[in-house]
């Protein structure tokens, strides 16, 4: 037996994913609460398949604020017809969905970050459990995963798609293929600062072609940042053959995150402001953003600097600050 015969997922999709044809559906999921006694999660999936051919798992909304992978999602889920894909598609544009509804990063249910609760559980919160049918159900049956995410209320974003350095060359090469495909304005070979749980780890170690995507942020999306979604969906499913169609590629420019100097955190609170905007060349030893005490007048502001050489990709959002808050991260330009 399997281990998904031993241990079954409580999530139960209500569509079949390997029947051809356009699917709209749901993974449901048993949610039992105060108004509703035998309630459920019904996050929206669909599957568009067409004979044999590779799987593309495609997922928004893994943070609920961040919108331009939902909006890509249910466009393409809307738009998409069978009889232009070779393969399967599984579409899911709000993989948190309790979190999206509530238009914030994590889960109002259990305050459940779903990038952080990889592998989930099949007995854990609601949030564990979606997380456990992506794990055992849904990963294992993707041959390419995307993952968009964008920098939600707290962070804004030079807009890029991106990849990880992997320790499998090939696998990584496949990915920056892909990256390159996307053709977002920025692709990044990018670091994370705690991969402990993500899904991209959970993908990663399954030998499977993932990227991902920063593309903006500040818990909205502009025309241009929803049309790089858009594009560059379809652009990664073109260049796979799994979608009709020649992928329409523009310029990007390479940026890469060598190691944990990208990042200035704030080390106190106060009124952010900034000295450098997204895409400012910084050199080390620069000040990205001044922190204004705001208890009084007459104290002096700190200064948060580039640790690095580079181009200023990502940013605080919010005008005030918090101690320990991700002022700024600095990439090399490539
Ligand atoms: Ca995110």
């Amino acid at each position: 037996m399997t281990t998904a015969e031993l241990c079954p997922s409580p999530v139960s999709p209500t569509i079949d994913f390997d029947a051809d044809g356009v699917h709209h559906g749901f993974l449901r999921l048993p949610y039992s609460r105060d108004d509703s006694a035998w309630g459920s999660v019904m996050v929206p999936v669909t599957s568009i398949k067409n004979g044999e051919g590779p799987t593309a798992l495609l997922t928004g909304g893994n943070h609920g604020d961040e919108y331009e992978g939902p909006i890509a999602l249910f466009d393409l889920a809307n738009t998409v017809r069978a009889e232009d894909v070779s393969g399967r598609l599984i579409i899911v544009p709000a993989m948190n969905y309790p979190a999206f509804l509530a238009g914030t990063r994590t889960s109002p249910i259990d305050k459940g970050n779903m990038n952080r609760s990889f592998p989930g559980r099949p007995d854990g919160t609601v949030t564990q459990k979606i997380a456990d049918y992506f794990q055992r159900f849904l990963l294992p049956m993707a041959d390419i995963v995307l993952d968009f995410h964008s920098g939600g209320r707290t962070l804004d974003f030079m807009p890029f798609c991106a990849g990880h350095i992997l320790p499998d060359k090939a696998q990584e090469a496949k990915i920056f293929d892909l990256v390159a495909a996307f053709s977002a304005p920025y692709s990044m070979k990018m670091l994370e600062i705690d991969a402990v749980g993500m899904y991209d780890t959970a993908a990663e170690e399954m030998g499977k072609v993932f990227i991902t995507t920063e593309l903006r942020g500040g818990g909205t999306a502009t025309a241009e940042s929803a049309g790089y979604a858009k594009r560059g969906v379809r652009n990664v499913l073109k260049a796979s053959g799994l979608l009709k169609g020649q992928p329409e590629l523009g310029p990007t420019q390479w940026l890469d995150m060598p190691d944990g100097d990208c990042f200035s955190f704030a080390e106190d609170g106060g009124l952010l402001e900034p000295l450098v905007d997204l895409g400012g060349v910084v050199r080390k030893g620069e000040v990205l953003a001044r922190i204004h005490p705001v208890g009084r007048t007459g104290l002096t502001p700190l200064d948060v600097k580039a640790k690095m050489d580079g181009v200023l990709a990502a940013r605080h959002f919010p005008g005030l600050i918090k101690p320990g808050d991700c002022v700024g991260v600095v990439a090399i330009a490539v």
